[in-house]
């Protein structure tokens, strides 16, 4: 067994985005801060109506799916394929861009907090003009898995393995074989989750202050720590309560060419892009 190092921590920096919400963005606030397939991860978290009010009004994407996981407060998702969705805590939701979509998030609440995370995963070349998919998952469909120490881990995507027991979340099948934990451990508990091999994993502490690896590497609080290869991720939470993401995926190896929210692999598909969202078959397939 070999355990992943903390290799490289990319600290959240304050962005705002949509129509001004103001959020934490670590993965993806450079375009040189990526991890293949991970494109970007953005927190917004805030009790204050005028950080989160304006929403995210309707805009497009192509190349690549988006992954909203709510802790807190209400939003609405509508597309161009027709499909609403309502978003409140524990809530997911998996957007496979694809070929094109446009679609709003806008908040339900005018007061209260709003948290959450979206995460953008890249697409290989070959499914990145495929059909756009939209699929909802709510809160009582992600499987909770209680640990001995006192913690939880809700399983979104891929599988959480413990000795003989695997738990497999709602998100399976896809080329970048991604595993989405939410992990919550009591104070100073340690957790271990099997990684596969060869994938790009990061992890990211949302709440109080975690240790990763074997040399209780430390890893600030909102920020993402990306981890060098093996087969398991260790994690220690510190004096307090710990909540943090697990992420990884299968990195694609491919180019990335992005222009805002199209990320494709040559300028040429940008291009195409930007000239389809205007003439207005963005969303529009075969074309
Ligand atoms: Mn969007």
């Amino acid at each position: 067994m070999t355990t992943r190092k903390l290799q490289t921590v990319i600290p959240s920096i304050a962005a705002s985005d949509g129509a001004g919400v103001k959020l934490r963005r670590s993965l993806g606030s450079a375009q040189t801060l990526r991890h293949d397939p991970f494109l970007m991860l953005d927190e917004f978290f805030s009790d204050n109506p005028d950080d989160y009010i304006r929403g995210f009004p309707s805009h497009p994407h192509r190349g690549f799916e988006t992954v909203t996981y709510m802790l807190d407060g209400h939003m609405r998702h509508e597309d161009s394929i027709g499909h609403r969705g309502d978003l409140g805590p524990g809530d997911a939701q998996w957007m496979t861009a694809g070929r094109g979509i446009i679609h709003s998030e806008m908040p339900q609440q005018t007061e209260g907090r709003m948290r959450g995370f979206q995460l953008w995963i890249n697409l290989p070349a070959k499914e990145k003009m495929k059909p756009a998919a939209y699929r909802d998952i709510p809160a009582r469909e992600i499987p909770t898995v209680s640990l001995e120490n006192g913690g939880e881990v809700r399983v979104i995507a891929g599988a959480f393995v413990q000795g003989e027991r695997c738990t497999s979340g709602p998100i399976q099948g896809l080329s970048t074989e991604p595993l989405y934990l939410d992990v919550r451990l009591p104070a100073r508990a340690s957790f271990a989750a099997p990684v596969t091999t060869g994938h790009h994993a990061f992890l990211y502490v949302y709440d109080g202050k975690a240790t990763v690896g074997d040399e209780g590497q430390s890893l600030p609080h909102r920020a993402a720590g990306l981890l060098a290869d093996g087969d398991v991720v260790r994690v220690g939470a510190g004096s307090q309560e710990a909540h943090f993401l697990l992420l990884a995926g299968k990195p694609l190896r491919e180019p990335i060419v992005q222009h805002g929210p199209f990320v494709m692999n040559t300028r040429e598909e940008i291009e195409q892009a930007l000239a389809d969202y205007r003439d207005g078959t963005l969303t529009v397939r075969n074309s």
